[in-house]
């Protein structure tokens, strides 16, 4: 017999391997931070024996889910404006709020935050961009979730740094501490390519083919910033992307709302990984990406919440369910995006999205172990005839039990091990507070 760190057994386990096997009364061998058997239980328990065990009877196991895209401070400033169209809502409210309010300190607050909402809606790794990022990677990695996280880079002075060179060493800085962490991959986040100037999009790309750190951006995300583009350009934002050599495997792409011309099969040949965030989308009324036919293409797309000044959650669960529904009634289609090719869009296609198809996205050996343990009987879930369907239209965050992140639980039986609830919930408080304060006499609504 062999030991292991950590079995889980008794579930029903949604592998979306290969094969999308589902395996009834399950059992997950772990060992430190990756699975080294998947099977039915009663062959894990024959060959392994564990320091630690977990009785997942009667729940669902399933991959940890991922968000594609996030802006994770930004849960401090989550229904400070509603209701208004990209430009307005980020140049009349979020980049002045943004101006007066973001420190280190409101950053970490922030994090946490989004952290401890994000482990309990069963999300397992993140993908974000923002300013402090070296705090939000050291919050990250305290809380032991899995994160992408981009410095944000872009051409007007911010909060952490007031140049482009300042900006660039910081992300030196950064992406040489972080490099090689078991959770955290550093990033950089150029913030899109109509706030960062073509020599700067150059340079970003240097530095990662130097350092191979991923390129977080925002491409096409309305129809304004395509015909911008175009005017000024003459090229859409993706194919002027491509034209100065910006676009490879290592990039990925949030939103791509309005891809015009050749953007789609560019981005899928170019390795490009996209994420869909349909809510965000929704409510700033950027339109509706042509997400079955970028999957049907092949582009490498995911799922994610964006900021919650712009969801205003971040629950995966809401935007499984919204991907589905949003197609059916914008294509009159209800076969478009099934409950499988949904639930695919938060756990491996996010995956593949972010470039992490090898480590995460599914239950398999060898892979990073984040799992999530889901109930499968509360009020909203019964009866159960479809695995997929439960998951996607009738589960809530709030049916997630239990949460493993690389080999350690970080939430048990709805209990968070690793952040002080009360605390950040405290935290909130203080910075509204000091955020109604700082917008006092400025803008009204
Ligand atoms: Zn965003």
């Amino acid at each position: 017999m062999d030991t292991v760190d950590l079995l889980v057994f008794n579930g029903t386990l949604v592998t979306m391997d290969d094969k999308r096997r589902v395996i009834e009364d399950a059992g997950v061998a772990i060992k430190g931070s990756r699975i080294v058997a998947v099977g039915a239980r009663r062959d894990i328990v024959r060959r392994y024996m564990a320091r630690q065990t977990i009785d997942a009877r009667g729940k669902i196991i399933i991959p940890g889910l991922i968000n594609g895209h996030t802006h994770i401070p930004m849960t401090l400033f989550r229904g400070l404006a509603d209701d208004l169209d990209l430009q307005d809502w980020l140049t009349k409210y979020i980049f002045p709020a943004e101006a007066k309010n973001v420190s280190e300190e409101f950053v970490r607050a922030g994090t946490r935050l989004g952290l401890a909402e994000m482990i309990r809606g069963g999300t397992t790794t993140y993908c974000d961009m923002y300013y402090f990022e070296d705090a939000i990677a050291d919050e990250t990695a305290k809380a032991g979730v899995r994160g992408v996280l981009g410095e944000t880079v872009i051409d007007f002075p911010v909060a952490d740094n007031k140049t482009w060179e300042e900006a660039m060493a910081y992300v030196e800085r950064f992406v040489k501490k972080w490099k090689g962490h078991e959770l955290i991959t550093p990033a950089i986040a150029p913030h899109a390519p109509y706030t960062v100037s073509e020599a700067h999009l150059k340079e970003v790309r240097e530095f990662s083919d130097r350092t191979g750190a991923p390129i977080v951006t925002h491409v096409s995300e309305t129809k304004r910033e395509v015909d911008d583009s175009i005017k000024a350009k003459n090229a859409s934002p993706v194919e002027y992307l491509r034209r100065i050599g910006f676009l490879n495997h290592r990039v990925i792409a949030a939103h791509v709302v309005w891809p015009a011309g050749n953007d789609i099969d560019t981005l899928e040949r170019a390795g490009v990984g996209v994420v869909h965030n349909p809510q965000s989308n929704m409510k700033l009324a950027s339109g509706v990406a042509p997400v079955p036919r970028m999957m049907k293409e092949g582009v490498r797309l995911g799922l994610g919440t964006d900021g919650a000044a712009s969801n205003n959650d971040l629950s995966m669960w809401e935007e499984m369910d919204t991907v589905a529904k949003l197609h059916k009634v914008f294509t009159g289609d209800p076969k478009v995006i099934s409950a499988q090719q949904a639930f695919e869009l938060a756990t491996i296609r996010s995956a593949q999205a972010l470039h992490m198809e090898n480590e995460i996205g599914s239950i398999e050996s060898g892979k990073r172990a984040d799992l999530v343990l889901v109930a499968q009987d509360a009020l909203n879930q019964l009866p159960l005839y479809n695995i997929y369907s439960h998951l996607v239209y009738a589960t809530k965050t709030s049916d997630v039990q239990t949460v493993i992140i690389n080999g350690r639980v970080v939430m048990r039986d709805r209990r968070l091990l690793t952040l002080d609830e009360a605390a950040i919930k405290q935290g909130a408080g203080v910075f509204r507070a000091q955020v109604i304060k700082s917008l006092a006499g400025g803008q009204s609504k």
